[in-house]
């Protein structure tokens, strides 16, 4: 059997991590990068079944590959991840187009599983220098690193716990070693990621330690915690971050509050309430300058009522996120809420997710408005010859708005590459980007010296 092996990874930032994961055990094991899945022995598909659509999308993805597959008959077709951790069974009889499927225990041993299943790889590279030779970042600077798996929460909408099981920090070191590597490989920003950061060692000052530790890695930039849960642990967590302390934590904190009235929130299992939510954002705002916000609302739980989505305006309106994930309910089998009586009609859901992203818009108008001319430390994130696009600290990689700089209009020396810093004066701005000019390029990250 060939060696060759390409990845297609659905799903969140956290399936990135697992990819990446499964992307260093078949280097490890003497596999290599394919281009596409046109030219790859081995087609992995890491899998996502969190809500409906992701299903859907999960079995699109398999019908594409086996059509790719028809067209190379050698080709093998694998699927991993939380779809298959979850319908093992209905893998094995309904999807014959799947050569071999494993959950999501084995990321790390995924090139051992490969060799067991279809013998060991035509070639070996003895000179290969590192696991992460050949591994690609599709050119970007940023990485999500895994803090933990797993989680202990018992929110009513959610399945993760079911296939993911219970919670278990990574150790320290293991994930130091991590973050060193990627750096080795150009990441300037890491991402810590999980299904719940602030569980992490149990105890909020191990993040910080964690990152205080990551302070010492030279050419690590930016470091961005994803995931708090709004409760106390994280509120504990802002109360121990000193900026000055750490200043290559970025000023961001994404904390999913999922609903604002106590109500729902006690339905569907959660903490706080908008008034709880309201002091956690107000305490790590006047904390941490120009810190942004982004949360999530999960809107069409069974029971919501008006009253429920007035509530969720007042939160807005309060807490001004400036940025805002919105998702519809959908019942997942293996949840306490599945069966629950009180369903919203068809489409209403739909209608109070319009209104509360057009409220949340004109929020962001005002946001955008007292962001012009300002200057703020940014990362480039592409290059092409016409232009770049930076982000801000205040904005994750993938999910937030970015800053579309023409450089013929701009001002100074273009940074040249992918993951330098530079300063940028933002001149305008679109419905969720901005436009801005370069007043500055090839800066160094806060807390290092810049190079002689
Ligand atoms: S915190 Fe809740 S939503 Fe997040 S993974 Fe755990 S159970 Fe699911």
């Amino acid at each position: 059997m060939g060696r060759s092996f390409f990845i297609t990874t659905l799903g969140c930032p956290k399936n990135a991590a697992d990819s990446r994961q499964m992307h260093r055990s078949l280097l490890r094991e003497g596999y290599e990068p394919a281009d596409s899945p046109y030219t790859a022995d081995y087609h992995l598909i890491n899998s996502c079944s969190f809500i409906e659509s992701a299903r859907e999308e999960t079995i699109q993805t398999i019908l594409e590959g086996a059509e790719i597959k028809q067209e190379h008959p050698d080709q093998k077709l694998v699927l991993v991840g939380c779809f298959t951790e979850r319908y093992q069974a209905a893998v094995k009889d309904e999807l014959p187009e799947v050569d071999f499927s494993f959950g999501t225990g084995l990321y790390h041993r995924t090139g051992e599983l490969i060799s067991e299943q279809y013998g060991p790889p035509a070639l070996h590279d003895p000179l290969q220098p590192s696991v992460f030779s050949g591994m690609e970042f599709d050119g970007q600077a940023y990485a999500p690193v895994k803090l933990s798996e797993g989680c202990d929460r018992k929110c009513a909408f959610c399945a993760i716990p079911s296939f993911r099981g219970s919670f278990r920090s990574r150790q320290e070191s293991e994930i130091l070693e991590e973050i060193q590597d990627l750096t080795a490989e150009g990441v300037r920003e890491v991402c810590l990621v999980s299904q719940d950061t602030n569980a992490f060692g149990g105890n909020p000052q191990k993040i910080l330690d964690l990152i205080s530790r990551m302070h010492e890695i030279q050419d690590l930039s930016w470091i961005r915690l994803l995931y708090m849960y709004p409760d106390a642990r994280t509120r504990r967590f802002l109360e121990g971050w000193n900026p000055a302390d750490l200043p290559r934590l970025v000023p961001y904190l994404e904390s999913p509050v999922q609903h604002a009235s106590a109500r729902m929130l006690k339905a569907m299992n959660r903490a706080g309430s908008r008034q709880q939510f309201a002091e956690l954002f107000a305490l790590a705002r006047d904390r941490i300058p120009g810190l942004e916000i982004r949360t999530s609302l999960l809107l069409g739980f069974p029971g919501e009522s008006a009253s429920d989505i007035e509530e969720v305006h007042a939160f807005l309106d309060e807490c001004r996120p400036e940025k805002l994930a919105l998702f519809a309910y959908s019942p997942e089998e293996g949840t306490t809420g599945f069966d629950l009586p009180g369903m919203p009609e068809p489409g209403k859901t739909t209608d109070i997710i319009n209104e509360v992203r057009d409220h949340h818009l004109a929020l962001l108008k005002d946001i955008h408005l007292s962001r012009q001319g300002q200057i703020y430390e940014c990362m480039v994130d592409e290059i092409s010859d016409d232009g770049m696009v930076v982000r801000r600290k205040q904005d994750a990689p993938e999910v937030d708005e970015v800053i579309h700089i023409d450089l013929d209009s701009s001002a100074g020396s273009p940074a040249t590459e992918v993951g330098d810093l530079a300063q940028v004066k933002i001149t305008g701005f679109f419905e969720y980007d901005m436009s801005g000019e370069l007043v500055a390029s090839g800066l160094s990250p806060a807390g290092r010296e810049k190079p002689v």
